[in-house]
């Protein structure tokens, strides 16, 4: 016999969006039922990016110690215990998990409910022997893997985020299809580790990045040893387990690579099937759940969070996804998400980072001149320069009145610098506020107040201003 719930709010999925949705939820004492057909914690938790991030830092030290020499100091031997650092992998894990567990939510007051859950109706949602009647409920049922349809490719042994993290034994040459952000920190950090990496991408790698500012870390990939092959598609796969072979290109040019181990990355699909989402009314797409800027679907009682909602797919998406749907669920305030200012940063090394325009799109929406495009090199940065980083630029896009609407930077800890630039666009800065402010000596983050204070340059070039400050300073 089916249990029957009737919260005020019903989550599906607890990953980094639905947990949030349902702790925010559950410290205001609303009554809420979350639930999960997998791992608590989801995609970021368990395959993305907690385990990718502990191996990309695995890597990182492998590659600290080699380069230590430049320093003066000797380290005699890099030697990698791939096992070891699946251990690290699966401790920093561990170490969240409680954070993100079953106990901890039933503890905060959430019904949680550990099975698959789906629409029999617009008002209804059937999970394992409950069914629940929710006065609203949130969709956050995150992304898969995409698999693509290459031939051949079901009869031989292939990987995804879902299963990589699980390896043991360091691949001798792992081949990866897919050039974007999820397949290059994959790659850098196994090619550290001591495997041999090729990565196959169709088009261009990092395509959503700046050309420019994306050539500075595929110059640090391919200098690591990965070998990048852009431009050439996968036309079929074949050979068995240990001896995978891809062939590139069709007809005459058609050739093949072999290596031992494969990585599909090349892109996710929302996770829309079985939920039901026909019955509830809620309209969908090859995209994702459809949903307006205030995350509601066709079904006003139906809202869609993070990665199944159709936009950019990261946890800080996802997370403030949840902030916008509390505030409007909780607080009845009317709260609509602005992707303008979400940020997008690859973990690679060098990092990139991006938030706002581009200096395309100011240009489009501004017009050329009133877009000035202002740039500081890490070269000229004395933190980079002490650690031997100096590959890097900051890029700041001012439109009229200075004020900064988008901002790139990659270089060292680029991930970090990107804090920075988000609260600016976010927040409506200009590169008055950039250049008033004391940033601390010597940090990278310097780098953008240099690139701010360049917009002043022009200004120390103009003779009637110069006129002006000599005869201030003369008789003022
Ligand atoms: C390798 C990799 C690295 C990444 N690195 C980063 C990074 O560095 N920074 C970043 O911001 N993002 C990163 N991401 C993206 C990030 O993991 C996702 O954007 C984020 O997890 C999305 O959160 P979500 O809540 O939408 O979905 P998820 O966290 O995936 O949670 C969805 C949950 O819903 C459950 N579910 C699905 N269907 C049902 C159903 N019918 N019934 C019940 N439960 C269901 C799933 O089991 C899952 O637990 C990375 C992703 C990958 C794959």
């Amino acid at each position: 016999m089916s249990r029957l719930l009737t919260p005020d709010i019903c989550v599906i999925g607890a990953g980094s969006g639905g947990l949030s949705v349902a702790a925010a939820a559950a410290a205001f004492g609303v009554d809420t039922v979350l639930i999960e057909k997998g791992e608590m914690g989801g995609d970021c938790l368990n395959y993305g990016c907690v385990p990718s991030k502990a191996l990309i830092a695995a890597g990182k030290a492998a590659r600290h110690a080699e380069e230590a020499e430049r320093f003066g100091v000797t380290v005699p031997r890099v030697d990698v215990d791939f096992a070891a650092v699946n251990d690290h992998v699966r401790k920093v894990i561990a170490t969240i998990a409680p954070h993100d567990s079953q106990e901890r939510f039933e503890g905060l007051g959430v019904t949680v409910i550990r099975a698959p859950a789906r629409f029999r109706d617009a008002t209804t949602v059937v999970a394992g022997e409950a069914e629940i009647r929710a006065r609203r409920f949130v969709v956050a049922t995150g992304s898969s893997p995409l698999v693509p349809p290459i031939p051949g490719l079901e009869a031989v042994p292939w990987h995804t985020n879902e299963t990589i993290f699980t390896l043991r034994e360091c691949p001798q040459h792992l081949l990866v299809i897919g050039g974007g952000p999820i397949g290059l920190e994959l790659a850098q950090a196994h090619r550290r580790l001591g495997a041999r990496v090729t990565v196959v991408e169709a088009a261009r790698a990092m395509p959503r990045e700046d050309p420019e500012l994306a050539a500075l870390v595929l110059e640090r990939l391919r200098a690591d040893g990965v070998e990048l092959i852009e431009g050439a598609s996968v036309t079929a796969v074949s050979g068995t387990a240990g001896a995978i072979r891809l062939t590139l290109g069709e007809g005459d040019t058609a050739r093949e690579i072999e290596g031992t181990h494969l990585l599909l990355a090349v892109g996710r699909k929302a996770n829309v099937e079985g939920l039901g989402l026909e019955e509830a009314g809620v309209a969908f797409d090859r995209r994702g759940i459809t949903v307006g800027a205030d995350l509601r679907s066709s079904n006003r009682r139906v809202y869609a969070i993070g990665d199944v909602a159709g936009g950019l797919q990261f946890t800080h998406v996802a997370g403030y996804h949840a902030g916008v749907v509390i505030r409007a669920l909780l607080f009845r305030l009317p709260a609509k998400e602005n992707r303008e200012i979400i940020p997008r940063v690859t973990f690679t090394d060098p990092q990139i980072g991006h938030v706002g325009l581009t200096a395309e799109e100011a240009r489009a929406r501004f017009g050329t001149a009133r877009v000035r495009v202002l740039e500081a090199a890490f070269a000229g940065n004395d933190r980079a320069q002490a650690e031997a980083r100096t590959d890097g630029l900051v890029r700041l896009v001012a439109a009229r009145g200075g004020r900064i609407v988008g901002a790139s930077v990659v270089g060292a800890d680029a991930g970090e610098i990107t804090n920075l630039l988000s609260l600016v666009v976010a927040r409506k800065l200009s590169v008055r506020d950039l250049a008033g402010f004391v940033s601390p000596y010597p940090s990278l983050s310097e780098a953008v107040r240099r690139a701010a204070i360049s917009y002043y340059a022009d200004s120390a070039r103009n003779p009637w201003i110069r006129r002006l400050v000599r005869f201030l300073a003369r008789f003022g």
